[in-house]
């Protein structure tokens, strides 16, 4: 590692205490590009990435809220407008009790680089709450995004800042949040996306994150002549990536053996198939209930509980070719990659935002596996937002297929800069070091040219 690189990751430290996400998802980012300061010092001396690394602006608010009960309930709401040299700040909504501001950091750092490699004209950003959905009435919830977005529309618009979902945050809530700054602001526009498809959502919006991590897969295993026709798979989490993500494996031939929430997971040796997947969309999305019951209806699957007192996940450890993490940041830490590399996985496509640990990371390139890191794996979520954007702004929905075969060419187009760039800057088949070159050099290059602002 370069003096430069080392200085400038304990000086974020030093100015960024208590918020290890940040650390680690700057970390991962400046190693990479140690190499393109070697080569390039005018970003240095530019200070870029200084300047990538503090937010444009930080808004935090206070949410409060009354509760069926009649109780005043008092949350913290965030948004983070990270970086908008290439366009208005794009990125997700968290709402989630694990929800703080170093947490909201990682992710709008992350989103400016992902952003960056989808091709399309979108800055990065972040926000949420440390509200907890889980459990809550419609009506609360209902009660709480009205709170929220009472505060958020001043700070957003079509042309400034434009969020999206991200975990606790699907169609539902952003139903919520759009109702109420179309009714503070008195005007209909794309401020949002996962809009409804009745009132300006786009198809293949709600799918786009896990169709895109599987599309990505397929992208790798292409590069070895092969496909996901009868791969095993591991898939975390069950929420709306890991759902779109095991429809997507079934449709190219690969079968997905795991589930989970943050209970504990489900292992089907069968399959989880077709009829399987729509009985768990219909569990989460509906009844919003727990993955345990999914061994109750189907015989011969197996449920473990988390326990908290293992160093691994049980998840990571079964025979498989290939992993979608799909849940949450950090769930794969050294010893899982370790086992999953064991157990003979060789491609990993994340679709959740940074969910492996840096001593993971370190395990999948060294034993030199496919491995897609999320902010180039899960670009499909964002890119479809974006398309839905481009939508809005023209006031007409393409089809279904339009919008699908636009997504694999944008997840096609971001393999290939990954490749491309991971072999111009000497590191061949590495996608961390190729993604975040890629997307550092866009924003880059745009702040070069708008000057010290
Ligand atoms: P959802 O809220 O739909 O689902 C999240 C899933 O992950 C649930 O199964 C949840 O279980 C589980 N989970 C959440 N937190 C934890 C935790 N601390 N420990 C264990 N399990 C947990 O969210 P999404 O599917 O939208 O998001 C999943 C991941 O994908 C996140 O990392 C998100 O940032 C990333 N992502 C999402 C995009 C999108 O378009 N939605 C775009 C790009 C990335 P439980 O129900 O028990 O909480």
């Amino acid at each position: 590692m370069s003096d430069y690189v080392k200085d400038l990751i304990a000086e974020v430290k030093a100015k960024n205490p208590a918020q290890p996400e940040f650390h680690q998802a700057v970390q991962e980012v400046a190693e990479s590009l140690a190499i393109v300061f070697e080569r390039h010092p005018e970003y240095r001396t530019a200070k870029i990435l200084e300047r990538i690394i503090e937010p444009e602006r930080i808004i935090t608010f206070r949410v409060p809220w009354v509760d069926d009960q009649g109780e005043i309930q008092i949350n913290r709401g965030y948004r983070i407008e990270m970086n908008s040299a290439i366009g208005p700040y794009k990125g997700g909504l968290r709402f989630h009790p694990s929800v703080t501001l170093g947490i909201l950091k990682f992710l709008a750092f992350e989103q400016v680089f992902k952003n960056s490699l989808t091709t399309l004209p979108m800055g990065g950003g972040k926000g949420g709450s440390d509200f907890d959905p889980k459990g809550k009435s419609d009506l609360k919830i209902m009660r709480f995004c009205q709170a929220f977005m009472s505060e958020l529309f001043r700070h957003i618009g079509p042309d400034t800042d434009v969020p999206a979902g991200d975990i606790g945050v699907g169609g539902r809530e952003i139903g919520f949040l759009f109702g109420q700054y179309k009714k503070l602001r008195n005007e209909f526009t794309g401020v949002l996306t996962g809009k409804g498809l009745n009132w300006g959502g786009s198809l293949i919006r709600p799918e786009a994150t896990g169709y895109g991590s599987v599309y990505f897969a397929s992208e790798m295993l292409n590069t070895k002549g092969k496909n996901l026709q009868g791969k095993v798979c591991l898939v975390s989490g069950s929420g709306n990536v890991a759902q779109y993500t095991v429809e997507k494996i079934n449709e190219l031939g690969g079968k997905v053996v795991t589930l989970s929430d943050s209970n504990g997971y489900i292992y089907d040796e069968k399959g989880i198939d077709k009829q399987k997947l729509a009985f768990v969309m219909e569990l989460k999305n509906v009844r919003r209930g727990r993955m345990q019951e999914y061994v109750d209806k189907f015989k011969g699957s197996v449920y473990t509980p988390v326990d908290p007192k293992l160093d691994y996940n049980p998840l990571w450890n079964h025979k498989a070719e290939c992993a979608f993490p799909s849940a949450t940041q950090n769930e794969i830490n050294g010893k899982d990659a370790q086992n999953l590399v064991k157990n003979g996985v060789y491609v990993v496509s994340e679709g959740a935002n940074m969910p492996t640990t840096l001593d993971g990371v370190k395990v999948f390139l060294d034993a030199k596996i496919l491995y897609g890191p999320g902010k180039a794996a899960n670009a499909g979520g964002v890119a479809t937002s974006g398309l839905e954007m481009t939508q809005n702004s023209m006031r007409l929905n393409w089809t279904r297929e339009e919008v699908d075969t636009r997504l694999r060419m944008i997840m096609h187009s971001i393999h290939t800069s990954c490749v491309q760039m991971a072999d111009r800057f000497g590191t061949p088949g590495n996608y961390v070091t190729g993604a975040n070159i890629a997307g550092f050099l866009k924003v880059a290059d745009a702040m070069m040219d708008q000057g010290v602002v």
